[in-house]
C-alpha cells in the first residue's frame, strides 16, 4: 500500500464533490493494484449520478489481520478521506448531497442497533426538539434555539445536555441525530461488504474517519471499548494513550453513544477481534458545530431554493470541510501519518495478542 496522497482535481487535494472524490479514489486504488468491489445505492446524487459504497482490498485475500479505514459515515465528512482509504463513502447519498445523514435523515452513526427493538426514548431531546426545529434560518431564531439549549444545560448539567443534544434518539424522524427505526441501506451494505471480503480476518484495526470534533485540523481519537478489553489495549498499542484520553476534545462531556458504526464488526464479523477508533479532524468550536446541526435540520425541511438556504448550506459545508488551505493541508498530512501508523503496527504484528 502506497500511503502517498493522490492528487485529485483541486490543488489542495480535496475533491470538489462526491463524484470527483470517488473517481480519484478508484484511480488511486487501481494504480496500486487494489481489488475493488462495491454496492450501488438505490438513490442518486444531486445531478442524477450513481452512488456507490466502495471497498478496496490490498494484499492477501485470506489475511487473518486487517486494517480497515472507512470514510463518509457522515456523508459530508467523507471529503477528508486521504490516501489510504479502504471503504469509500459508507454513506454515499450523504456524501453526494453534502449532508451528514442518509437519504432518510438518519445519522448512520446511531443506526447500528439490533432493530426492531429501540432504546428508551431520549427524554432530554424530546424536550429540546421543538426549540431546535427553526422556522427560518436567521439570527433571531438561532439565538432562541441557543437560549433553550443553554437553559437546559444550566438546569441539567453538561453530560445530560450532551446526551440530549448529540446522543441517539429513535423518535422525531425529522430531528437531529435521528438513529432510524431500521438498518439503513448504508448499514446493510457495509456489513455485506465486510462479510464478503474480510471473512478470514481474525484481528482487525478499524478506523472510521470523521470531521468536526477536536483541535482544528488535528486528529482527535475516540475509542469506546471498556478498560482491559482487547479493543482498548490494541488501541493503546497502535495509537498511544491519546486514543483513550479524550485529550483535545471540543466537548466538555461526550454524549453516551448508541448504535455506532464502530459496532459494525460485531454484527458482520463475530469471529474477528476488533479494535476500533473514530478519528475526528477538528473543524470549528462546539457552538459553531451546533449551529451547523441546526442548519442541517432546517435545510432538510426546505423544498425551494432561497438566499437563506444558500447561506445555511455554505455555513454547513464550512463547518465540516473548511475551505482554509491550512486546514486541508493539515488533514492530509495528519491523515496520511495516521494511516502509516496503523499499517506499521499491523506489519509489526503488534495487534495480535501474545
Ligand atoms: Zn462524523
Amino acid at each position: 500500500m502506497n500511503p502517498q496522497p493522490t492528487p485529485v482535481s483541486t490543488p489542495d487535494g480535496f475533491a470538489a464533490n462526491y463524484q470527483d472524490a470517488r473517481a480519484a479514489w478508484l484511480e488511486a486504488v487501481l494504480l496500486r493494484g487494489g481489488r475493488l468491489d462495491g454496492l450501488r445505492h438505490p438513490g442518486t446524487g444531486p445531478d442524477g449520478q450513481a452512488l456507490w459504497q466502495d471497498i478496496a482490498l490490498f494484499g492477501d485475500p485470506h489475511a487473518t489481520q486487517v486494517l480497515l479505514i472507512a470514510c463518509g459515515t457522515h456523508g459530508i465528512e467523507g471529503h477528508a478521506s486521504t490516501a489510504v482509504a479502504l471503504v469509500h463513502a459508507v454513506n454515499p447519498w450523504g456524501f453526494a448531497h453534502w449532508q451528514r445523514g442518509t437519504e432518510n435523515n438518519v445519522d448512520l452513526n446511531r443506526n447500528f442497533l439490533a432493530f426492531p427493538a429501540l432504546p428508551a426514548p431520549n427524554a432530554g431531546y424530546a424536550e429540546l426538539h421543538p426549540c431546535l426545529m427553526l422556522p427560518s434560518w436567521n439570527e433571531g431564531e438561532i439565538a432562541n434555539a441557543f437560549a433553550a439549549m443553554d437553559a437546559f444545560r444550566e438546569r441539567m448539567g453538561e453530560q445530560a445536555f450532551s446526551d440530549a443534544f448529540n446522543g441517539g434518539r429513535y423518535l422525531h424522524a425529522d430531528g437531529l441525530f435521528y438513529g432510524g427505526d431500521r438498518p439503513e441501506w448504508s448499514n446493510l451494505a457495509l456489513r455485506e461488504l465486510l462479510a464478503r471480503h474480510l471473512d478470514a480476518a481474525r484481528h482487525a484495526v478499524f478506523v472510521d474517519l470523521h470531521t468536526g470534533i477536536g483541535p482544528y485540523g488535528q486528529p482527535f481519537m475516540i475509542n469506546l471499548d471498556a478498560p482491559g478489553t482487547y479493543g482498548r489495549e490494541v488501541a493503546r498499542t497502535v495509537w498511544g494513550d491519546e486514543a483513550l484520553s479524550g485529550k483535545g476534545s471540543t466537548h466538555v462531556a461526550l454524549a453516551t453513544f448508541r448504535g455506532l458504526l464502530l459496532e459494525a464488526f460485531e454484527h458482520a464479523m463475530p469471529q474477528c477481534h476488533v479494535s476500533s477508533v473514530a478519528v475526528e479532524f477538528g473543524t470549528r468550536e462546539r457552538r459553531r458545530m451546533q449551529r451547523a446541526h441546526l442548519a442541517n435540520a432546517w435545510m432538510r425541511r426546505q423544498t425551494r431554493e432561497s438566499d437563506e438556504l444558500r447561506r445555511a448550506r455554505q455555513e454547513y459545508r464550512e463547518a465540516f470541510i473548511p475551505s482554509d488551505p491550512d486546514w486541508r493541508a493539515s488533514v492530509l498530512r495528519e491523515g496520511v501519518a495516521l494511516c502509516q501508523r496503523g499499517r506499521d503496527a499491523l506489519v509489526a504484528a503488534t495487534v495480535v495478542p501474545g
